[in-house]
């Protein structure tokens, strides 16, 4: 059973704004590569472990703190007997397993970090919070190498890693037990939630200044900048998808919050983000709908 879903990451999310807003420079654009990447291939694990029907809880994307170290799961499964905690990776091409090292094969044979040092830590710190949340059930960490075009060559046989082709097997083996979970397992789904931060950790984003911004409303589905506005909808000159202005706005307000985390949000801001493409009555309509209005008249903001 699904307990936690998982939502685009905040980093992804901003550099995707950023891409269509501003030039990247290739480093950023290489790092919202494996940002994309890797969430796509988390979402694809999602996928296989939405087939699990034995009793079990999912939770995705856990972000945990056990002292003073903070963590990431990728998906965790609280089943009867054990917890299961698995580290995605879309890895994709040839690559080799040399004393604890990862190669890619073709050359100039770069080093590509370990995800068992990653892997071993979570564990760890799980295994530590586990036991002051009171629960001693056995752990099994696994890297998922979700990509099916990926092999790694000379990878020895008592490595935690879990291909392609060995995932319907596991879950086969999740959907042949009949055990029940018990009331301590939901209160300890139950209690890991609680304790998932919201916060995103750290990142550095690119700079960027508001002004050298490009402004505009983009299509959701294709990314183009222009769009016409009819009566209560806005549609899309290039691909011709249509949304309710309202929620445009809102969709804009979310990005712009997003970006500039400080900045109030007014019928003005929102009326010159869209460059006067929208008329304001529009806007202060949709703004007050889904917003809460704070002070008066000219000194007027909105919040959610
Ligand atoms: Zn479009």
């Amino acid at each position: 059973m699904l307990y936690k879903t998982r939502t685009i990451p905040h980093e992804l999310e901003v550099y995707q704004y950023l891409n269509t807003r501003i030039k990247l420079s290739e480093i950023e654009r290489k790092h919202l590569f494996t940002l994309r990447k890797g969430f796509e291939g988390e979402v694809q694990f999602d996928n296989l472990t939405s087939s699990i029907h034995s009793e079990c809880f999912i939770l995705n994307d856990l972000l945990l703190q056990q002292n003073k170290s903070i963590f990431q799961i990728d998906t965790l499964i609280i089943a009867p007997d054990t917890i299961h905690l698995f580290e995605v990776k879309n890895f994709e091409g040839d690559c080799f397993y040399d004393s604890d090292r990862l190669y890619t094969k073709i050359p100039p044979q770069s080093e590509i970090t370990n995800p068992l040092i990653q892997l071993t830590r979570s564990e760890s710190l799980l295994r530590q919070l586990l036991q002051s949340l009171g629960c001693n059930l056995p752990i099994q960490a696994l890297i998922v190498f979700i990509n099916p075009e990926f092999t790694l060559y000379q990878t020895p046989i008592n490595k935690p890693f879990l291909f392609h082709s060995q995932i319907n097997r596991l879950f086969d083996k999740f959907n042949s037990t009949s055990r029940k979970l018990k009331t301590s397992h939901k209160e300890l789904a139950e209690r890991l939630l609680s304790l998932h931060l919201h916060d995103p950790p750290f990142f550095l984003p690119p700079s960027y200044k508001y002004e050298d911004l490009r402004k505009g409303n983009t299509c959701e589905k294709c990314g183009f900048f222009q769009i016409n506005i009819r009566g209560t909808k806005c549609m899309c000159k290039e691909c011709g998808r249509m949304e309710l202005s309202e929620t445009t706005i809102m969709r804009n307000v979310k990005e712009l919050s997003m970006l500039y985390p400080e900045m109030k949000i007014t019928t003005k801001t929102i009326f010159e983000w869209f460059q006067g493409e929208i008329p304001k009555r529009t806007i202060g309509r949709a703004l007050k709908k889904h917003m809460d209005c704070k002070g008066v008249r000219q000194w007027s903001h909105y919040e959610y």
